[in-house]
Order: structure tokens, then C-alpha cells, then sequence
């Protein structure tokens, strides 16, 4: 433990940020990280309670009370390396992640919770800053050949791993860059793409190739999953050319909304509109879907239709309204019947603070317009009982959208790619593999098809990137199992 008293004598300090008025004129992050006497200050509010309810809220299980103690005291480099043993990108998730964990700090009881996020993101900036962070080449090589099949975080921690196990790694991504939904969902705003980058050289030094522009399958996509692929590799190739194949390909298929007027020009998916700002911002010459002086909607009020906010406001909107299905949460949980658990409760992303009309209970009824160009829609509210929707008799209104923007969630993944493999799928179409050994399957993470596994958001459904990150790690576990009898890779 840091401080014995910490927790008494300092208070949860929030990371510094640009001023709303002057961030939105950029897409830069404009999140500060604490400096060294913050952060040592952070670190010895952790009172290292006996049982880190924190480290079991963290999906990665992150060793968090080892790391606030060696910050503390100054040991940024041994706290570094207690991070990296269970985490392979802490700069993505010290910049994006929820922070289950600091829900579960048991000083989240009665008082604020320690700043654990801020914290994990100053020591992967400290390790970064100070070239601490270095290829980790395994000299051993197994002659082992792995294809990982997507590059979001599920796929790269998959690859890093296995690669780390000493087996010969290619990742395939349909996309033009690498990174999966970190590259071409997160607004730069949240997460500058230059950490990506620096993960890749790491990677490449550590005997990774990535083939971008390339799509595994037949072929085949859904409407609205975005592709740069220039070429096409079938599954058959893939499994004839290597030892064993990870599935990483996300859960792209987006939620529609069925309502008269939905084919109107101006109605988007996020995922059409999102990509191409980020596409800008690295340099492309592309026609961003502009929301500059439009009256924007965003329909969904998750961390896609902020991100949408976000980027609509970096445009210049004249407006942004967004709408949500589901009541209003409250301000505060009640924590004696919430905590360790993630609560529900009202959240108020950066992107909100910088101006939307937030409106709850909310369903859209139809879309109109003039000229083949939507030019509003119409809204009722409607009440929940039972689980149960009811729209409010008589509360129908117009109102004016130059761009609707539709961030209702993402349903499954792509059903095309799944079938092309001939993967099983659960009852919401996700890829079908246990998590454990012992749950019927072969082996964890193994679907149905000899020597292919599945991770990630394509197999527990659309969740979050430090989920994916542990399913990555997990599954190469698996891999290194089947293609060696046993692994010494970490969960
Ligand atoms: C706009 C947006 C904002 C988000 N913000 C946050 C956030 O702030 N914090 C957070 O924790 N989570 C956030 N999430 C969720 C998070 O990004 C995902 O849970 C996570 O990226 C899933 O990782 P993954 O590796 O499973 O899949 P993805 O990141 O989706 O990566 C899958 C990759 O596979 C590629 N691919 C698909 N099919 C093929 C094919 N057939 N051949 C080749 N390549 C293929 C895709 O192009 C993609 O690059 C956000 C999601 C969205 C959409
Ligand atoms: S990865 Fe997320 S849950 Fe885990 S310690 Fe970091 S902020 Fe907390």
C-alpha cells in the first residue's frame, strides 16, 4: 500500500481537458495526462483494500493496487511493466476505456473512486515517452503458421501473443488500415491514431505482417459495413495455407431503422459518417458526409451517437439533437444496491459537455423530406412499464434533421463472412465458441471448423475495447495450446 492515509488526505483529481470552445476547432485529443506529483497523489489515494474488488471489474483483470502503489512511490518503470503483464495496450484503454473498475474501487462506497484510468494512461504515456516500451522478440521460433482475420483490439492482442509464442502471424484487414474500430470508429478527438501506429511498428519488429485492403470470405458484405479490399482470400486458402486461423472480425452488421422515409439522402449509418472524418484527419483525400451549418439527429444514445455529437460539432452543425429509446437514467446510482456492478446512471461523455440536445424515451416514427433529401422526422415520446413500450397518446411532433445519423448498435457480425467460413452461430449470430475448455467445445475459443477460433466482438456480441483485448489474449492462449499441446502465455 502507497500511503496508509492517502485516501483521507487527497481528493479524486479529474485529468485536465481543453476547453470545449477551443477543441472542438480539432479533431487533437485534448485530454491532459497527470503529471508525476498528480499522478504519485492518485496512486496513494488506493488503500489497497485486501481483496481488489477493482482488478476483478477489469475485464483484463489489470493488477491495479501492484500499479498504484509503484507510481507512488516513483517506480514508473516497474509499474509499466506490472501493466503490460496483463494488458498489451494500456494507451487505448487508459484513453477509451469505461473504467469498470474504478464502478468496482471499493473507495467508490462512500467516497470517489480512485482514478484509476488516469493513472494507467500516465504510465503507458511515461513508458511511451521515456522508450520503455520495446519489441518483445522471442528468438525461439516454432515454425508454426496463424492468420488472424481482422485487426481491431481482439485481433492485435490475438496476434501480439501468438506472435510472442514464437509462431509466424499475418493479419488480414479488409480495411486500408489497421486497427478495426479504433482506427475507423473512435474519433481521433478520444484516441490519436499515431498509438496504433506505434503498436504496428512494435508488432512488425516482433514478426507480425499485416495485409490490409484485403477480405477474407466470398466476397460478400451487408449494407452499411464499410471495405477498402482490393482483393479477396477464400477461407479454404487461409486454412490450407496455415497451421491455425483466428476470426476477429468485430460485429459490423448495423441496427436499421424500419420507418417510412429511411431511404431519404441524408440518412446515414455512424458507421458511414464516422470513418471518413477519421479518414481526413490521416491525411485522405475523401468527401467527408459534412454536417456543417446542418441541423443534425443522432438516433441512439450509446458511445457511437456521441462519437457522432463529437464529430458533428468539430463540423460546425447549426444543431445536434439526439435521441434515446430508453428513459432518462438517474443522476446518481444508489451504491449499496449497485456496487461493485457497473451502474446505470445518467453518463455525460466529453462529447455531450461540448452541446447537444439530449432527449430521452424518444421513438422515431417516420423520416420525411422534399426531393428525394430528408428535411425532418417525425418523434413521439413514449413510455416503458414491465419492460414494455407504450408511445404517449398525442405526443407525436416534427421536427427539422438535414442529416440523420443512425447509432442504434451494431446486431451481429457480418453474416456473409461467417457463412463463408461455415462457422456455427449462437441465437443472436454471433460466432459460437466457448470462452473455457470444459463447456462442450474442443477448446476455448474453437468453433464448430477444425483449427478456426473466434474472438472478440464477433463471438460475445458488441462490447468494449478492453473486452475485446482479454478475448484476444485468451484465444491466443487457446491457439498456442492447440498448436503446441500446452502454453506458457499469460491469460
Ligand atoms: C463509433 C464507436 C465508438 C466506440 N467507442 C468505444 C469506446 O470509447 N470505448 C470502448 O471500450 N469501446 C468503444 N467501442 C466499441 C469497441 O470499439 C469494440 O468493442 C472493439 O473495437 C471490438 O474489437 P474487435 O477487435 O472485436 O472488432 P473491431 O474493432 O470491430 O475490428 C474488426 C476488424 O475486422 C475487419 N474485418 C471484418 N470482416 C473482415 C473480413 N472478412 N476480412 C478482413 N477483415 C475483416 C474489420 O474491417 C475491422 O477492422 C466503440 C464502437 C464504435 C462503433
Ligand atoms: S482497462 Fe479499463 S477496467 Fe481495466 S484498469 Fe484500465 S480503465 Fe480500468
Amino acid at each position: 500500500m502507497g500511503k496508509v492515509t492517502g485516501f483521507i488526505e487527497y481528493q479524486r483529481l479529474k485529468e485536465a481537458s481543453e476547453a470545449p470552445e477551443s477543441r472542438t476547432k480539432h479533431y487533437r485529443e485534448f485530454v491532459i495526462t497527470l503529471n508525476n506529483d498528480e499522478a504519485k497523489q492518485q496512486g496513494a489515494r488506493c488503500m489497497d483494500c485486501g481483496i481488489p474488488f477493482c482488478q476483478t471489474g477489469c475485464p483484463i483483470n489489470n493488477i491495479i493496487p501492484d500499479w498504484n502503489d509503484l507510481v507512488y512511490r516513483g517506480n514508473y518503470a516497474e509499474a509499466l511493466d506490472t501493466l503490460h503483464s496483463t494488458n498489451n495496450f494500456p494507451e487505448f484503454t487508459g484513453r477509451v476505456c469505461p473504467a469498470p473498475c474504478e464502478a468496482a474501487c471499493t473507495l467508490n462506497i462512500n467516497n470517489d473512486a480512485v482514478g484509476i484510468k488516469s493513472i494507467e494512461h500516465f504510465i503507458i504515456d511515461k513508458g511511451w515517452e521515456e522508450g520503455w516500451v520495446k519489441p518483445q522478440i522471442n528468438p525461439v521460433k516454432t515454425g508454426k503458421t496463424v492468420a488472424v482475420v481482422g485487426s481491431g483490439p481482439a485481433g492485435l492482442a490475438a496476434a501480439q501473443q501468438l506472435a510472442r509464442a514464437g509462431h509466424a502471424v499475418t493479419v488480414f484487414e479488409k480495411s486500408d488500415r489497421i486497427g478495426g474500430l479504433l482506427r475507423y470508429g473512435i474519433p481521433d478527438f478520444k484516441m490519436e491514431k499515431s498509438h496504433i501506429d506505434r503498436r504496428i511498428t512494435q508488432m512488425e519488429a516482433e514478426g507480425v505482417t499485416f495485409k490490409t485492403s484485403v477480405l477474407v470470405g466470398d466476397g460478400k458484405l451487408t449494407a452499411g459495413v464499410g471495405s477498402d479490399a482490393k482483393e479477396t482470400v477464400s477461407p479454404e486458402t487461409l486454412k490450407q495455407e496455415f497451421d491455425a486461423v483466428v476470426l476477429a472480425v468485430g460485429s459490423e452488421h448495423p441496427r436499421d431503422l424500419p420507418v417510412p422515409g429511411r431511404e431519404l439522402k441524408g440518412v446515414y449509418y455512424a458507421m458511414e459518417f464516422l470513418p471518413l472524418q477519421n479518414k481526413r484527419v490521416a491525411g485522405d483525400d475523401v468527401e467527408v458526409i459534412s454536417a456543417k451549418g446542418k441541423h443534425v439527429v443522432v438516433i441512439g444514445g450509446g458511445d457511437t451517437g456521441s462519437d457522432c455529437v463529437g464529430t458533428s460539432n468539430r463540423h460546425g452543425a447549426a444543431s445536434v439533437t439526439q435521441f434515446e429509446l430508453m428513459p432518462q437514467p438517474p443522476e446518481q446510482e444508489n451504491k449499496t444496491m449497485t456496487w461493485p456492478n457497473w451502474p446505470l446512471k445518467m453518463r455525460t461523455s466529453s462529447s455531450h459537455e461540448e452541446g447537444a440536445n439530449r432527449d430521452w424515451s424518444v421513438t422515431t416514427k417516420a423520416l420525411v423530406g422534399a426531393n428525394g433529401q430528408v428535411t425532418g422526422l417525425k418523434a413521439a415520446r413514449v413510455e416503458w412499464s414491465n419492460g414494455k413500450m407504450e408511445e404517449v397518446p398525442g405526443s407525436e411532433w416534427e421536427m427539422k434533421a438535414d442529416i440523420v445519423l443512425l447509432a442504434m448498435g451494431f446486431v451481429h457480425p457480418v453474416a456473409p463472412v461467417l457463412e463463408a467460413f461455415g462457422v456455427d452461430r449462437d441465437p443472436r449470430g454471433n460466432a459460437l465458441a466457448n470462452t473455457e475448455e470444459n463447456l462442450g467445445a474442443a477448446k476455448a475459443y474453437a468453433t464448430n471448423v477444425p483449427k478456426l477460433f473466434a474472438a472478440g466482438d464477433m463471438r460475445r456480441g458488441q462490447s468494449l475495447v478492453v473486452w475485446a483485448i482479454r478475448e484476444g489474449r485468451q484465444c491466443a492462449k487457446a491457439v498456442d495450446t492447440f498448436l503446441m499441446g500446452s502454453s506458457s502465455l499469460p491469460r
